[in-house]
């Protein structure tokens, strides 16, 4: 295992590369956004961008796929601000928080027309279950839903224009040049979707109609071509960064979590949905690593913490088993928890993980004092 000689990223993540200097892809994209892009330039070509739209003159100038969290409170300020007229749509999730549904009352408010489009629990609950035993993954349907409901609406509705947050393959070190940039299309979401390469079709079984599956099937590369839909990132026109989309969402009524962080750092991030969590914990079976170690390697970069202080919270934190979130999590599915466990332990990656004396370890791990032995409590714990 080896990590990124600034940050905390471990070599296992996905998408990331080093270099020589054992710098990550995602610290040198974080260089290269500091120093060599020119903000203003990529603000006029935004609007550039809102000009040519609004002169389309259509019912709505632009789609906003929303959660309600601080990204998608950013988002419409933004454009709010840029005199776009949005519509405003969120895929419902099924473990939404409280938080979470009053940050989207909060944004709705702002001045915006809202759709909110929620999938029958049956199909989601097979959905969830069968991504699960696949891929020891439980975001598939919430990515799938997250991304083609938009593009489908927008489709449907002529909106000529998607605005999304960041650039999740740019932030976390994209493979190449491919991944950069504005565009958002069905390549891109193959590739960075978090839905291990599939699209719905791959999911029609016995179990999953075709019929059961149509919100997460998308309007196709095609379509969106046709009706000269496009779908850009608002995280390369405007420098992202959660500390500072967090302080111009919460001038406009976003609220944090008031009892801290629900996963990882930050009390503002991650809090809409019960069950993303479990999505980030899986990371630690299949890469060793969990939520933290992105969101303290971000601070990092940003220079608000030294990697060894970020070490230390690692340490002291542990790895924070999210044990109420995988109880809802297998009574919506309808599992006992011992078989939750039973499935992701198929997905303990053995190129990470070693056992020794019983216990499962991961050698080199950037804590050198950790307690593994927490990790067969845990088994026994489930059992
Ligand atoms: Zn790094």
């Amino acid at each position: 295992m080896r990590y990124c000689s600034r940050c905390i990223v471990p070599d296992t993540r996905p998408d990331v590369r080093f270099d020589a200097q054992d710098v990550c892809s995602a610290c040198r994209a974080h260089d290269e956004k500091q120093h060599q892009v020119d903000w203003s330039a990529r603000r006029q070509a935004f609007e550039a961008l809102v000009d040519r739209v609004k002169r389309l003159k259509r019912r709505y100038d632009c789609l906003i796929p929303v959660s309600g969290g601080k990204d998608s409170t950013w988002q419409v300020v933004t454009c709010l601000q840029h005199g776009l007229h949005p519509l405003t749509v969120t895929w419902k999730p099924p473990a939404q928080t409280a938080i979470g549904a009053a940050n989207l009352e909060n944004l709705v408010s702002l001045g915006v027309d809202h759709l909110a489009f929620q999938i029958n629990p049956q199909v989601e609950k097979k959905f969830l279950y069968q991504s699960l035993v696949r891929y020891g993954a439980t975001a598939i349907p919430m990515h799938m839903a997250m991304f083609n409901i938009p593009l489908t609406l927008a489709a449907a509705l002529d909106i000529p224009l998607l605005v999304w947050g960041e650039n999740s393959a740019d932030e976390y070190g994209g493979v190449g040049d491919e991944s950069r940039g504005h565009r958002m299309d069905g390549r891109w979401l193959k590739r960075y979707g978090v839905t291990h390469g599939t699209t719905a079709r791959d999911w029609i079984s016995k179990e999953l109609t075709e019929q059961e599956l149509a919100p997460y099937f998308g309007p196709g590369d095609e379509a969106l071509a046709r009706k000269d839909i496009h779908a850009v990132f608002l995280g390369y026109y405007f420098n992202w960064d959660p500390v500072a989309t967090y302080a111009v969402a919460a001038a406009h009524g976003f609220r944090a979590r008031p009892e801290g962080p629900k996963v990882g750092y930050y009390p503002f991030a991650d809090i809409d949905d019960e069950f993303i969590s479990i999505h980030h914990y899986l990371k630690w079976y299949k890469f060793g690593f969990t939520r933290l170690f992105d969101n303290l390697s971000l601070e990092i970069r940003n220079g608000r913490m030294a990697r060894d202080e970020a070490i230390a919270l690692v340490r002291e934190r542990g790895v924070e088993v999210p044990h109420e979130d995988i109880e809802r999590f297998c009574a919506f599915t309808g599992m006992p928890t011992g078989r939750f466990f039973e499935i992701i332990e198929r997905f303990r990656n053995p190129a990470v993980w070693t056992r020794r004396d019983g216990t499962w370890r991961i050698e080199g791990f950037l804590v050198p004092d950790w307690k593994w032995e927490e990790e067969v409590s845990r088994a026994a714990h489930t059992r």
